[in-house]
């Protein structure tokens, strides 16, 4: 089959024949139909993480195909099925936190397109413990952004414990974040978009933001997002791969707020700890979310409430993808679009 792999890090992926999986008992083999190219893609490709994957390694946690071969003992999905491939890889099942619903902090936990190959290839191994199951009347190419851009953000809003009527700021409106601002409307918030770049905020004006923040045109963004959401934001997820987004974003967070940590860029920020202490707030991290998330995630899609805007390419582009993501260039979600290539 053909895939793209990370063979060094920070060099472009290579266009290669790879072994097409044959599943053990247990697994199962999924033909992809498409996959999502999320920015952790690119920070996995780079190794800009702490924990660096063993090259060489097949990127894409948001990959969707039909099921085409289950090892032995397989009953929870059958050929033909149409599932996602998920961040969340798979988990010990057994732990304190997977017993509690937790499964994303795991410790045995294993990651699709990092530890595990990923969807950027023809065909994917996975588990059928943990793979996304795509409602029908869902496109492949419509789920796949969903099934970490979506959960991720989706699990984010509810980890801010904003309610109906409040305000969210959602800092970076690019694959992530023009999904939270859907599921934030979706869920009853108002929602005040943040970004570097006046396309995506006047898209995501259109997704149904109600006010929005220039932070490359303003001074001080955290003061016009204090403004615009009259006494800061309840809730703020921060999606933008920035550091300078994330000092700004406990800055616009309102007194006893809770202020999300999504974005991943490698580095540490400054955390103010007198306003944090004085102003009671909450600083939380967030991991794409649990199965149950999932499930959620894809049924706000399902029902037309969030729509992932997607681009397609095929995935001979990924490089040039890649690039452009780097640069900000990618208006929301590239969605690499399998059909093409199998004459499907
Ligand atoms: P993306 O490149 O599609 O979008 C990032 C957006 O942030 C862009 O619109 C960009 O213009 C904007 N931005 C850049 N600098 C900014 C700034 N200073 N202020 C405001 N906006 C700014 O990336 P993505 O796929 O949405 O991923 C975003 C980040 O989330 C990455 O670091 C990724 O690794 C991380 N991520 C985390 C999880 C998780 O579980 N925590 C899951 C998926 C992705
Ligand atoms: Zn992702
Ligand atoms: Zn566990």
């Amino acid at each position: 089959m053909q895939a793209a792999v990370v063979e060094a890090f920070g060099a472009p992926l290579v266009m290669r024949e790879w072994p097409v999986p044959t599943p053990t008992a247990g697994q199962i083999v999924v033909r992809t139909e498409a996959c999502g190219v999320c920015h952790t893609d690119l920070h996995a490709a780079h190794g800009d993480w702490p924990v660096r994957p063993a090259l060489p390694f097949i990127p894409g946690h948001e990959g969707i195909g039909l099921v085409t071969a289950v090892g032995a003992g397989v009953t929870l999905v059958r050929e033909g099925d149409r599932v996602g491939v998920p961040w969340l890889y798979s988990a010990c099942g057994h732990c304190e936190y997977c017993l509690s619903a937790w499964e994303t902090v795991c410790a045995e936990a294993r990651f699709g397109g990092y530890t595990q190959h990923g969807g950027f290839a023809e065909y994917i191994l996975a588990d059928p413990r943990y793979v996304a199951h795509v409602p029908s009347g869902l496109t492949a190419t419509a789920a796949a952004p969903i099934i970490c851009a979506g959960i991720t953000t989706y699990k984010g809003i509810k980890e801010t414990t904003a309610r109906p009527g409040e305000w969210l700021a959602v800092s970076g409106v690019g694959g992530l974040g023009h999904l939270a601002v859907q599921y934030g409307k979706a869920m009853g918030l108002q929602v005040c978009a943040v970004d570097v770049d006046a396309g995506k905020l006047a898209h995501a004006l259109r997704l149904g933001a109600d006010a929005v923040v220039n932070a490359a045109e303003t001074d001080d963004t955290a003061a016009a997002v204090v403004t615009a959401t009259d006494g800061g934001a309840h809730g703020v997820l921060i999606t933008a791969p920035s550091l300078d987004a994330f000092a700004q974003g406990i800055a616009m967070t309102r007194r006893r707020g809770t202020c999300v940590l999504v974005g991943l860029p490698p580095g540490e920020f400054p955390v103010p700890l007198f306003d944090v202490v004085a102003r009671c707030l909450t600083i939380r991290g967030s991991f794409v979310g649990t199965r149950q998330d999932m499930a959620e995630a894809l049924d706000f899609a399902a029902s037309g409430a969030v729509v992932a805007d997607v681009e397609l390419q095929p995935l001979t582009a990924i490089n040039d993808v890649l690039t452009r993501l780097a640069h900000g260039q990618v208006a929301s979600r590239v969605v690499l679009d399998f059909a093409a290539s199998q004459g499907a």
